[in-house]
């Protein structure tokens, strides 16, 4: 019988890697980052985990880091505990994506931890950005404090007045003036803005081209003038710490060389930036639910009943199980999509990211909220890191790098791209 659309052959799966392929173990290397970062998590981190995010909830800019913070950052850095992110070994540690999602994953498990560790987003995607195309002079002003520790940054793509899903809406301006870019325009949802000393801004510079080469990025001091915070856009009734900020431009200039690599690559830029950021986050997730799923138990397990304990009740069972069930599904398609990077680099491997990050995202709601559940009132309460936990999910992993929507038509693409039908326009 002939079949219409694909033959056998064509059914493979549609990431490259195969499946002997799937080795998700840590290097020797590995291994004893992961040691090392799992003693100082337990001994400095954990322990100050509340003060640490009152102090980073309190900055007011133009500081970058909290007291605390700078301490703990300092005895990160001294340990070798730094840029962890970075596969680079002269600036970072040298790791793989694999030996790094072990590591990350730890590193998520404390809400403030990648900061400690100076592998927070977005200053860790700009510096991967701007270690591939900064030029020499970009790279003393910018990108070496970054490395350092010395300053932060944020990127700036989202506008309040466009659906920024789909980031060739657009309409930020730069126009040159002689040797000076002019920009005018208004972004929000700007996270890390308060105390950071640049932003890295995606403009419109050249409107008659393809519309994906429309766009450019330009690095912008925080001080320059006509840049205005607007505010801090409060999320689920919360307006502390960095923030995610409205920032309005309005005839701001800087130096034609504050153009990031070249006229027109905005967008390319923007994508190559996010696609190792969208698996960071999705590594941290795994941290996060594991954490949830580790103090849903505690509490199941401690929680008295008239007769025995929450745990002894089925319900919170099928909670617990389907919780397990989900994050080691999540785990396996994390390392998959870190493996893939290892294995084909990250162009080849954008399909597995956005598989992971929409499964990691949905599932560690999923999970935190059972836990919240389970703590009853206490679990909406700022008593546990749950609250924290839950808002980082729900905002940044779900909504924050795309929609889930927009992965998952990338996913489904992808997929009816293997077959042929003459009725399709995919
Ligand atoms: C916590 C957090 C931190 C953030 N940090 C930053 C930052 O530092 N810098 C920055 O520039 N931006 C940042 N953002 C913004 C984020 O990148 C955007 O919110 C995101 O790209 C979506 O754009 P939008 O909000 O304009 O939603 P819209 O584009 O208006 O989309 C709204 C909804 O419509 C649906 N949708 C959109 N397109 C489609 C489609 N094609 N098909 C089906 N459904 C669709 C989705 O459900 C989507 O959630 C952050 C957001 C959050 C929540």
């Amino acid at each position: 019988m002939s079949n219409s659309f694909a033959s056998v052959s064509n059914r493979a799966h549609a990431t490259p890697l195969k499946l002997t392929e799937l080795d998700f173990s840590l290097s020797a290397r590995g291994a004893q980052v992961r040691d090392q970062l799992a003693a100082f998590l337990d001994e400095c981190v954990m322990p100050q985990e509340q003060a640490l995010s009152a102090q980073m909830d309190a900055l007011n800019g133009p500081e970058p880091f909290a007291p605390l913070m700078l301490e703990l950052r300092a005895e990160a850095r001294q340990r070798g505990l730094w840029n962890l992110f970075l596969a680079d070994p002269v600036h970072g540690a040298g790791l793989s994506n694999v030996d790094y999602g072990h590591v990350c994953e730890l590193i998520g498990r404390s809400p403030w931890a990648p900061m400690v560790f100076n592998c927070n987003y977005p200053d860790s995607g700009n510096m991967e950005l701007l270690l591939d195309h900064a030029t020499a002079k970009q790279r003393t002003e910018l990108l070496d404090p970054l490395f350092a520790g010395d300053i932060r940054s944020c990127f700036a793509m989202t506008e309040p007045e466009v659906a920024s899903s789909d980031p060739t809406g657009i309409r930020t301006t730069a126009r040159l003036d002689g040797d000076e870019w002019v920009i005018d325009g208004h972004k929000w949802f700007i996270s890390f803005a308060i105390g950071a000393k640049f932003c890295l801004t995606i403009v419109g510079t050249d409107p008659d081209n393809e519309a994906h080469q429309r766009f450019s990025l330009i690095a912008v001091p925080m001080d320059a003038k006509g840049l205005e915070v607007v505010r801090r856009v409060p999320i689920f009734g919360h307006a502390g710490g960095p923030g995610h900020a409205e920032l309005r431009f309005s005839n701001v200039r800087v130096p034609a060389d504050a153009l990031i690599a070249k006229r027109g690559m905005g967008f390319q830029l923007a994508q190559d930036r996010l696609g190792p950021g969208r698996i960071h986050h999705a590594m941290r997730a795994l941290g996060m639910a594991e954490r949830a799923l580790e103090l849903g138990c505690e509490r199941a397990l401690s929680r008295k009943l008239k007769d025995g304990v929450l745990a002894d009740t089925q319900m919170i069972r099928d909670f617990i199980a389907i919780s397990r069930m989900e994050l080691d599904a999540a785990r396996l398609l994390v390392l998959r999509a870190a493996r893939t990077i290892d294995l084909y680099g990250k162009h080849k491997s954008y399909r597995d990211i956005s598989i992971a990050k929409v499964f990691i995202a949905q599932r560690a709601q999923e999970i935190i909220d059972r836990s919240i559940q389970i703590h009853g009132a206490k679990g909406i309460s700022d008593d546990t890191p749950l609250a924290e936990l839950y808002v980082n999910i729900r905002g940044l992993l779900r909504i924050g790098d795309g929609p889930d929507e927009v992965h998952k038509l990338t996913i489904a693409k992808q997929e009816l791209k293997r077959f042929t039908h003459p009725a399709s326009k995919v």
